[in-house]
């Protein structure tokens, strides 16, 4: 067990390290953020901060030794920092489960090893196997990047075979997986935290609407299919933690299909459709996170009150804030961002136990 005024350390500095810096400073811990970006909404309120680059051995070397225990909020975080730091400190979670989802291939293959249901897919690592894709899997599709992808990022996608020259340059004819369209009624997530001792924890799974590839309202209570495939998709992610030995919140992203839940992808932390979990559970993913690689017991993963309603602020969505703030059951998170640019999360809202006025 972590003792209070110990320093946990997070790499990445965005709005994901900026809440958990906030739910670290309520249980009585230091944050330390270590990232390579001049602006940080994270270390804006946390006591320490690096700007320094993934690959910079002396200042990782240094941050490990200011920190107790590193974490992550970003899950483009080189393995090799990870790696380099495990020298050093404590890192939870630990490599493995980043190492799987930083490669779309292998987290599907790594996932359906475990009897989980991934899309339809086949390997894309040049031109050539995109027709070879196309033809065993049909069209519609979707040609998406190995690494680096989110929130829509590096993804295409394929209506008929003839657009596949398009939808090769469009994600910039980078290695990449061909996925079936898969026909959904909804999609949702399931986020669960497991301790050091193993216990594992899920929240409610809300569903999510996605806007152009970007998630933009989290909601319970969810439609009864969701509630129908949530045990599934439940008993898939713990065995997904338990196989990586996880430790801290793992999220997995299903769609609730009519043959069951179908997984899309999973995140090795926080995520943005747990955020409804900072006024609409006992305990946060954010809390939750740090007590797990603190140590500490977990908290009660139950739902306050519902209806519950997480609405992202997005681009030019954050300046609806004015009028949220006039709204009397909204929580208003403004992460503080400076550039406001379209596609770029600035803040949420959520209502609990009311809805949107
Ligand atoms: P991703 O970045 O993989 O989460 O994809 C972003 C969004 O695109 C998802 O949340 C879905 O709304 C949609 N999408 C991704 N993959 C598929 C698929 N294989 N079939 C249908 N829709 C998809």
């Amino acid at each position: 067990m972590l003792a209070p005024g110990s320093t946990i350390g997070i790499l990445g500095g965005g709005q994901l390290g900026r809440m958990l810096g906030l739910a670290a400073a309520q249980l009585g811990y230091k944050v330390h953020i270590y990232a390579p970006d001049a602006e940080s909404v994270a270390a804006e309120v946390t006591a320490h901060h690096s700007q320094a680059a993934w690959d910079d051995e002396p200042r990782l070397a240094a941050f490990a030794a200011a920190c107790d225990v590193v974490t992550y909020e970003f899950e483009n975080v080189p393995v090799d920092t990870v790696r380099f730091l495990s020298g050093h400190v404590t890192v939870r979670p630990g490599m493995a489960g980043l190492k799987i989802a930083q490669d779309r291939l292998e987290e599907k293959t790594f996932v359906a090893g475990l009897g989980g249901r991934p899309a339809p897919f086949a390997a894309v690592p040049d031109r050539a196997a995109l027709d070879a894709a196309l033809a065993e899997l049909g069209a519609p599709a979707i040609l998406k990047t190995v690494r680096m992808g989110y929130d829509g990022k590096g993804q295409a996608r394929i209506v008929a075979p003839a657009d596949a020259d398009a939808a090769w340059e469009a994600i910039g004819r980078h290695a990449a997986v061909l996925e079936g369209f898969v026909t959904f009624a909804h999609e949702f997530s399931v986020i669960l935290v497991r301790g050091i001792d193993g216990e594992v924890r899920f929240w409610d799974s809300p569903v999510n609407v996605h806007e152009d590839g970007i998630l933009a309202t989290s909601s319970l209570p969810p439609p009864q299919i969701i509630l129908d495939q949530q045990d599934e998709a439940r008993a898939l992610m713990a065995k997904i933690a338990a196989e990586l030995d996880y430790v801290g919140v793992l999220t997995g992203e299903f769609f609730a299909t009519e043959d069951g839940p179908v997984f899309n992808e999973m995140a090795p932390r926080v995520h943005n459709s747990g955020h409804w979990t900072i006024e609409g559970a006992v305990a946060s993913q954010f809390a939750n996170h740090i007590r797990a690689v603190a140590g500490l017991p977990l908290g009660s993963t139950e739902t306050a009150t519902l209806p519950v309603t997480m609405h992202n602020l997005i681009g030019g969505g954050i300046e609806t804030v004015p009028a949220l703030l006039a709204d009397e059951n909204c929580h208003v998170h403004h992460y503080s961002k400076t550039a406001v640019r379209e596609g770029r999360k600035l803040g949420h809202a959520t209502w609990v136990g009311a809805s949107p006025a």
